[in-house]
C-alpha cells in the first residue's frame, strides 16, 4: 500500500511561536475534509479566543475530571496548564470520514503515536531561533514570564523533533501549507534524514539561548543590577 491512509489524523507539533495555529487555519480553510480538533485546557482564554471553538476552557477540577473518566486520548501538562484531546473528537471524525487536525504538544503526540498508529506526525519548525522569539513577541499575547517559560520549554521541544514522521519549516506561509498539504495526501517528504537536521536544531535552540537572559538569582538579587527597576529579560 502507498499513500497515507484515508482520513489519517494529523498531528502537528511544534515550539509555542512556531506557527502551527496559524497554519491549521489555513489548511482546514482549504480542505473541507480536514476538522480541527478542539482541545480542553485549563489556561485562561485570550481575548479573541472563544469557548468551544478554539478550546473548551475548563477548570482544574473539570479537567481532571474528564481525565479520571477517560475521556481524553491524550493530555498533557504544558507550560503549567492542563490540556487533552477529548476522545469524542476522534470518534466524530472517523465516523465523518475527516482527518481530525490535533494542535498538541510533544508529550501528546508520543501518546497519540501510541494510541492511533495510523495518525501521521508533523513536528513545525521555524526559520531560525530569532524568528521564533520575534514572532511570539507579535503575537504579544503572553506577558514577559509566561513568554520566557515558552521560550525554555521551545528548546525541549525542537530536540524532539527527530522522533516525528514529518519536518515542516514555517518560513513562507504559503510553502508551509503546501508541505502539509502534501503530507495529507500521502506525498510528503520525509525530512528526518536530512544530514542538516540536527545542525538547524542545534542553530535554533542556541539562538534562542542567546536571547534569553540568564535565569533570576535566587533571593530576587540580580548580580549587577543597579536600579530598582527589573532587568529586560529579553535582549531584542
Ligand atoms: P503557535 O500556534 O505555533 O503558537 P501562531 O500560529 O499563533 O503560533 O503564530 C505565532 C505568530 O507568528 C502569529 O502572530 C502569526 O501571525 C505569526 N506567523 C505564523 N506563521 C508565520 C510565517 N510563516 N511568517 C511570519 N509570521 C508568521
Ligand atoms: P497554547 O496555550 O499556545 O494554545 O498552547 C500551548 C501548547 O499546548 C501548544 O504546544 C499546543 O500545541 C499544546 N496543546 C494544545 N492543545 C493540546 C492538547 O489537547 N493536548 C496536548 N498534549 N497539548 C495541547
Amino acid at each position: 500500500m502507498s499513500g497515507a491512509p484515508p482520513a489519517a489524523p494529523l498531528v502537528l507539533s511544534a515550539p509555542s511561536g512556531a506557527g502551527k495555529t496559524t497554519l491549521a487555519n489555513l489548511l482546514r480553510s482549504r480542505n473541507p475534509d480536514v476538522v480541527f480538533s478542539v482541545s480542553a485546557t485549563t489556561r485562561p482564554p485570550r481575548p479573541y479566543e472563544v469557548d468551544g471553538k478554539h478550546y473548551h476552557f475548563v477548570d482544574r477540577a473539570g479537567f481532571e475530571r474528564m481525565r479520571d473518566a477517560g475521556e481524553l486520548i491524550e493530555w498533557a501538562e504544558v507550560h503549567g496548564n492542563g490540556y487533552g484531546t477529548p476522545l469524542e473528537n476522534v470518534r466524530r471524525a472517523q465516523a465523518a470520514g475527516q482527518h481530525l487536525l490535533l494542535d498538541i504538544d510533544v508529550q501528546g503526540a508520543r501518546q497519540i503515536r501510541a494510541r492511533l498508529p495510523d495518525a501521521l506526525l508533523v513536528f513545525v519548525l521555524p526559520p531560525s531561533g530569532a524568528a521564533l522569539v520575534e514572532r511570539l513577541q507579535e503575537r504579544g499575547t503572553e506577558d514577559a514570564e509566561v513568554l520566557h517559560r515558552r521560550l525554555r520549554n521551545a528548546e525541549e521541544e525542537i530536540r524532539a523533533a527527530p522522533e516525528f514522521d514529518y519536518l515542516v519549516v514555517n518560513d513562507r506561509l504559503e510553502r508551509a501549507a503546501g508541505d502539509l498539504e502534501r503530507i495529507l495526501r500521502g506525498e510528503g517528504e520525509d525530512l528526518r534524514a536530512s544530514d542538516a537536521l540536527d545542525e538547524r536544531i542545534a542553530g535554533i535552540c542556541a539562538e534562542i539561548d542567546a536571547r534569553l537572559d540568564p535565569p533570576p538569582v535566587a533571593g530576587g538579587q540580580a548580580t549587577g543590577a543597579m536600579t530598582a527597576e527589573p532587568p529586560p529579560r529579553f535582549r531584542i
